[in-house]
């Protein structure tokens, strides 16, 4: 016997498809939406509705924006010779929230992972590859330290090394397994002087 109606077992069901969202959380937001009045409900259905028909990626970084291209990388004050590799959007957010970094970014969206069958083609490094015909002096891998972060920065500095172009990885100050994004501004800052060559 279902305990819920049918539209609210959908709702939970959907919910608890989204990460971070268990069985629990997710019944609990279903009834909290199911409480709230109908034009706040109407308001927040709507805004990702138009987060996800308005959102792109930036025709040069790849990072998510609202337009062709990215205010980073639409603002020619920042050095566009210089090129860091970061995992996702959230970890590009880290970075420029320290305000002490003026090159441009490569988003990749993801790591290789051969455990979860993520391979070289399923992650943006064709689209990276393609900008090092222009003119880049150096890439700095900041891919997390986590066992695909590692083999991601590996098999770039591989890929990039036949080219000449001057390849560094963010020092290790941050934590194993941590997620650049949860690292505080010192640490980061503190990884990106202490690069070192690859
Ligand atoms: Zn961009």
């Amino acid at each position: 016997m279902d305990l819920y109606s049918g539209h609210i077992n959908k709702l939970i069901d959907e919910l608890s498809g989204l990460p971070g969202i268990g069985s629990k959380s997710a019944q609990r937001l279903a009834f909290h939406l199911i409480n709230m009045p109908q034009d706040k409900v109407n308001r927040l259905a709507r805004t990702i509705m138009e987060a996800k028909e308005n959102v792109r990626y930036c025709r040069e970084c790849f990072t998510l924006t609202d337009s062709e291209v990215c205010p980073v990388c639409a603002n020619a004050k920042r050095d566009h010779s210089t090129i860091m590799v970061v995992e996702n959007t959230r970890d590009l957010a880290a970075y420029e929230k320290t305000g002490k970094y003026d090159g441009v970014y490569h988003v990749l969206h993801g790591a290789i992972s051969p455990m979860l069958g993520i391979g070289p083609g399923d992650i943006k490094l064709k689209e990276l590859v393609a900008r090092l015909e222009g003119d880049v002096s150096e890439v700095i891998i900041a891919t997390n330290s986590s066992l695909e972060g590692e083999t991601t920065a590996m098999y770039i500095s591989k890929l990039i090394k036949p080219t000449g172009i001057r390849v560094t990885r963010i020092a290790s100050g941050v934590p194993v397994g941590g997620d650049l994004e949860y690292i505080d501004e010192v640490t980061l800052l503190r990884a990106l002087e202490g690069r070192t060559e690859l």
